[in-house]
């Protein structure tokens, strides 16, 4: 397709693709590789070393799950991608396609699906004018996967056992880690017995995180500046979704000690 406006249009999509995140229905509409469909972000910025090894980048998610991801790979990997190559495997083995059709949403959406242009300007431009959820999952110097995460987790819509089971694609929605409860956000983070013995290591009371939906509430203990703290809890908040996965999907065990490294590590490096 040809002509000043396809242009421009098509010189303003990857903007767009960065605020937009998109719920898969068929996944006929959604950009594989640089669509935001899945929780840990576009994945030609998570999985870079496969995405170079790939053919047809443009594809759809139901094309690439239609065709598999492993035979549309280049016969030769760079030893980068074949280490890559188990990540796409654990991310994609819960998404379940259907006849409807993807659903395109953005924090920046007033009613009617309409694009607030106004909080967008602000955003890119001032800093100081916008809302403290936006300050806090958006405005410090965590990743991008993990904004995008803690976007989520705040909008209460991570991939949940609580919201699997809703979607009928696991029978089971009690906490894989303690067992004794559902598992919701709010459970994973600050309710499950496991994750309240991680922030009593680090020195942080679990009764001053705030639920998912206000995170940027909780308190910080004293010892932490409140200049780091946030950054602090979303890479902490990350950690636990990480570890809570390992434990799901590569059975390894709950631990305190392996959770409290990878926090350490994450907010070092
Ligand atoms: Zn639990």
């Amino acid at each position: 397709m040809a002509g000043t406006h396809w242009t421009a249009l098509r010189d303003v999509l990857p903007a767009y693709q960065r605020i937009m995140t998109v719920s898969v229905g068929s996944g006929r509409d959604t950009s594989f590789w640089h669509d935001t469909w899945l929780a840990e972000g576009p994945l030609a910025e998570l999985l870079l070393a496969i995405y170079n090894n790939f053919h047809g980048r443009a594809m759809s998610v139901h094309d690439v799950m239609e065709a598999g991801l492993h035979n549309l790979l280049q016969h030769r990997l760079t030893p980068q991608a074949a280490t890559e190559l188990q990540h796409p495997e654990d991310l994609l083995q819960n998404v379940s396609l259907d006849d409807s059709p993807d659903q395109r949403e953005s924090f920046f959406q007033g009613n009617g699906h309409r694009l607030k242009s106004g909080i967008i300007y602000r955003a890119s431009t001032r800093g100081d004018h916008v809302c403290a959820s936006f300050t806090f999952v958006w405005c410090n110097f965590a990743p991008p996967q993990v904004k995008f995460f803690i976007w989520l987790l705040t909008q209460d819509r991570i991939q949940c056992r609580s919201s699997l089971l809703c979607k009928n694609i696991v029978d089971d929605a009690n906490c894989a880690i303690c067992g004794e409860a559902v598992e919701t956000a709010d459970h994973i983070v600050l309710g499950c017995r496991f994750v309240h013995s991680f922030w009593t290591r680090i020195g942080w009371v679990p009764t001053d995180i705030a639920e998912v939906k206000q995170l940027w509430l909780s308190q910080a203990p004293p010892r932490i500046h409140k200049d780091v703290a946030h950054p602090f809890i979303l890479l902490c908040c990350w950690e636990i979704w990480k570890h809570r996965n390992d434990v799901i999907f590569k059975g390894l065990p709950p631990s305190v000690d392996r959770l409290t490294t990878a926090c350490r590590q994450s907010v070092c490096s």
